[in-house]
């Protein structure tokens, strides 16, 4: 436990101190035994941001509904806590038994963006756990990681014991269930790793060595033992509507970014974007039933009391039964005023009729994701939709009252040209000539376009993970090109920082030798890297340059298709060779069909548990 009167003291010194508390309704407080196996689930980002990921949510509850483990939760301190806690001598604690988290058995990351991983650093050192999972004795805890980027594991691969690839939930509960096994036997830690290296989904850096070629390329991923797997599955839940969901959530007692319910209707996705690397990772498709998710839905809202439900997935106009599911839905809580979101909504599938319904409840913008300007570069991408589809769901939208509208832009994609970057413009000027256009007497409210663009960030597993990044120079003349051209007080235009982009793209292709300078920019100050104002992008690069790194090898390179890459020794499920078919098609401007419509061949039903998706 932490000294609780020293933490009073500084919880009056920082801002928002209900983020450091816990204590909120439905958190899980247990007696601990010597039996008791410890977890704590990691978010490397503020609480804020941390409780509105639904997989903390689930995770906890599943592991805390065994009697024999507790899971408490813990996250980033801001800057202000950080320094109180340094300043004080006070560990990172978990919210619940508020223990500093190097007295646990596991401390669970779930790695949701690269440019967490300093935060990991700091939290693990701010716990007093040895960042170094060679440094780590039996003393200390071991440090478990899962989520998307856990797919290319290697630039962490000094930090993190085991990595999770794939569904969290049944492999979690088999690693504690053989760590129970091992820490009975009073056995040495490498023997617990080596107790569980089998598990499907399971990998251990530490059991491999990587060796390279003279021009810096993988020469070859080996085991350090025979017996050690060569290719790690991923791990994949067959049958969402018999997994776990939880029917109770915490409810913070702070606001945070999504404070609402958030029912995960499916998992996995179809269309096949070629950008998009949850996309390809969470294949295949596997829906809930309705009568499953209007159970948990109302369970949730009598446990939580919040007033919307959001329904979650990768593209959520395609659950099968959306239209019934959202007026189930409607019905069964407009009366308690509970509204329904539904976030990634693409603009081909879904039906004005229930979102005006929706919004009779509570009224908010709509969200349109184009991706890129012209229907060339959408084909390229293989965003399948064409630009009728989008003024004409523009066109309907207006006609309906509504006058604020998002747009979201990449540039920086393959085969991209100024003529797409000027796409941008002019799809965002044509969805204000729409709104005008129309008699004024017909429109309603101050139109408003606001037009994101992002910075391409090539990822693995998707089958642009061959391609250079554009280079920071590239990206800032094309904003400044869109800069020029986009001058009218209704469309505004947002962009991202490139030199952020550029550091993401380095780590999400990356592999285990940038590790060192992960430490040495921690060791500069660098946390919180995604959020732009706290960046420290010089300190990056010295970061690089002392650890004899080359950032552009990793963003700016083109990769050829005999080059191994640090992820190769991981089967996601869609093949390599899908991948490359699918890079040829794009360069030829080639679509492929939503696979609903007839399988594409992606290779992932060859590891699915039965063969077929
Ligand atoms: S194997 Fe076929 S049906 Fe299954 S996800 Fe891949 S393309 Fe789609």
């Amino acid at each position: 436990m932490i000294n609780e009167r020293l933490l009073d003291k500084i919880l009056k010194k920082v801002e928002k101190p209900g983020r450091y508390v816990g204590r909120e309704i439905n958190s899980i407080h247990k007696d601990i035994t010597d039996e008791t196996i410890r977890f704590a689930f990691a978010f490397p980002d503020i609480y804020d941001v941390g409780m509105s990921h639904l997989g903390l949510h689930i995770i906890y509850n599943l592991l805390n509904q065994k009697d024999h483990i507790y899971c408490e939760r813990v996250f980033a301190p801001w800057i202000d806590m950080e320094k109180q806690m340094r300043d004080n001598d006070i560990f990172l604690y978990s919210l619940e038994s508020r223990t500093a988290i190097n007295n646990f058995d596991f401390i669970g990351f779930t790695l949701q963006y690269e440019m967490s991983y300093t935060n990991i650093i700091n939290m693990l050192d701010l716990g007093d756990i040895p960042i170094l999972s060679k440094d780590r004795t039996l003393d200390d805890p071991f440090v478990i990681a899962g989520g998307p980027c856990a797919y290319n594991p290697e630039p962490l691969a000094d930090v993190v014991d085991i990595f999770v690839i794939g569904d969290g939930e049944d492999v979690t509960l088999e690693i504690l269930d053989k760590y129970k096994m091992w820490k009975d036997k009073g056995l040495e830690r490498e023997k617990f790793l080596e107790e569980i290296v089998d598990i499907r989904g399971v990998y251990i850096p530490s059991f491999y060595e990587v060796t390279y070629n003279d021009d810096g390329t993988i020469e070859g991923m080996h085991p350090k033992k025979e017996k050690y797997p060569r290719i790690i599955k991923k791990r994949i839940v067959k049958d969402l509507d018999a997994a776990y969901f939880p029917d109770k959530i915490i409810v913070p007692n702070i606001s945070i970014v999504h404070d609402r319910i958030m029912l995960e209707i499916f998992r996995g996705c179809t269309r096949g974007c070629r950008f998009c690397q949850a996309g390809m990772l969470y294949r295949p498709v596997r829906e809930r039933s309705i009568d499953t998710l209007l159970k948990y839905a109302d369970s949730l809202v009598k446990s939580t009391g919040y007033e919307e439900i959001s329904l979650s997935s990768l593209s959520t106009g395609d659950y099968s039964h959306i239209n019934q599911l959202a007026i189930e839905l409607i019905d069964r809580f407009k009366e308690k005023g509970i509204g329904l979101s539904l976030p990634s909504l693409r603009l081909d599938s879904f039906s004005f009729e229930i979102i005006e319904e929706i919004q009779k409840v509570r009224k908010t913008g709509l969200t349109f994701a184009p991706e890129a300007g012209t229907q060339r570069l959408r084909d390229v991408i293989n965003k399948g939709i064409v630009e009728d589809d989008i003024i004409n769901s523009v066109t309907e939208a207006f006609e309906r009252g509504w006058s604020t509208v998002k747009l979201y832009f990449m540039m920086g994609l393959p085969t991209e040209t100024d003529k797409d970057i000027m796409g941008i413009k002019e799809l965002a000027y044509k969805v204000k000539d729409i709104f005008f256009n129309m008699p004024k007497e017909k429109r309603r409210g101050n139109l408003k376009v606001t037009t994101s663009v992002s910075c391409f960030v090539p990822k693995p597993f998707t089958p642009f993970q061959w391609h250079p990044q554009d280079s920071i120079e590239d990206f800032y003349k094309k904003q400044d090109m869109l800069k020029k051209e986009i001058r009218d007080r209704k469309v505004t235009l947002n962009t991202h920082d490139p030199r952020l982009s550029f550091i993401e793209a380095v780590f999400a292709r990356g592999d285990r030798r940038l590790c060192k300078a992960i430490i040495s920019a921690w060791k500069k100050g660098c946390k919180f890297d995604g959020w732009s104002d706290l960046f420290k992008y010089e300190s990056w690069l010295k970061s690089f340059e002392e650890n004899d790194v080359n950032p552009h090898f990793y963003a700016n390179r083109i990769r050829d298709y005999e080059e191994k890459l640090p992820w190769d020794f991981i089967d996601a499920g869609v093949t390599k060779k899908y991948l490359i078919k699918e890079n040829k098609n794009a360069e030829k401007g080639q679509t492929t069909k939503d696979c609903r419509n007839g399988c594409t061949g992606c290779g992932v039903s060859n590891i699915v548990p039965g063969g077929k998706c």
